[in-house]
């Protein structure tokens, strides 16, 4: 059954009681300052809250989501977020966060999609021409198309390194920033890490 609207002003109620019996202070602490470590750029899917998936609270986690979790480098609005996580924030990671199941990803790979979605996802279909002969060679569709969402965690991340802001953060401070791709499985609720590309896994590299 669908939630109803009164129930989300409803339960806010009950969820502000229960933080502050637990932490009489907790709002007060919470709305002074935030110092999350981490920037998520992820899905705008409903199923991805990754606060959720991954036990964090409010303040730990910088968000950044739009459909099928695009690094846009021609973004102002996603441009903004990466400055101000990496530069104001000082985050000690950047994660990019796709999923199996992604719509976004479906409806670029099968040409479903029209209009300013259509529009916003045509890298992936791109990405998908580029990678035809490993997509074609995965019979199951399914499986096809999750391979794809990694695909596109990764093109995303490669993306990001090739911003200004990336660029100089890693010449700064390489050892404590790191990026991360990830893939989130539904069907398990468990958190993928994918091996980024060689020439990308600064970690254990001097710069
Ligand atoms: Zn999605």
């Amino acid at each position: 059954m669908p939630l109803e609207y009164q129930h989300l002003i409803s339960n806010n109620k009950r969820w502000a009681a229960l933080k502050k019996s637990a932490e009489p202070d907790y709002f007060k602490r919470l709305s002074l300052a935030q110092q999350p470590h981490f920037l998520y750029i992820g899905c705008s899917d409903s199923r991805m809250p990754l606060d959720t998936f991954t036990s964090t609270e409010p303040g730990e986690l910088f968000v950044h989501r739009n459909i099928a979790n695009q690094v846009s480098i021609t973004d102002i609005n996603f441009l903004s977020v990466l400055d101000y996580a990496v530069n104001v924030l000082k985050v000690k990671h950047i994660i990019v966060c796709g999923h199996y199941n992604c719509g976004g990803v479906a409806a670029a790979y099968k040409g479903q999609a029209t209009g300013l979605v259509g529009n916003w996802i045509s890298p992936i279909r791109d990405l998908a021409k580029e990678n035809a002969k490993e997509l074609d060679s995965i019979e199951d569709e399914h499986l096809r198309l999750n391979r794809l969402s990694e695909l596109n965690v990764i093109r995303q991340v490669e993306n990001l390194y090739k911003t200004h802001v990336v660029q100089r953060a890693l010449q700064k401070c390489h050892s404590d920033f790191q990026i991360h791709a990830w893939v989130l499985d539904l069907a398990t609720g468990h958190i993928l890490e994918l091996p980024l590309p060689e020439g990308l896994d600064h970690r254990n590299e001097k710069i």
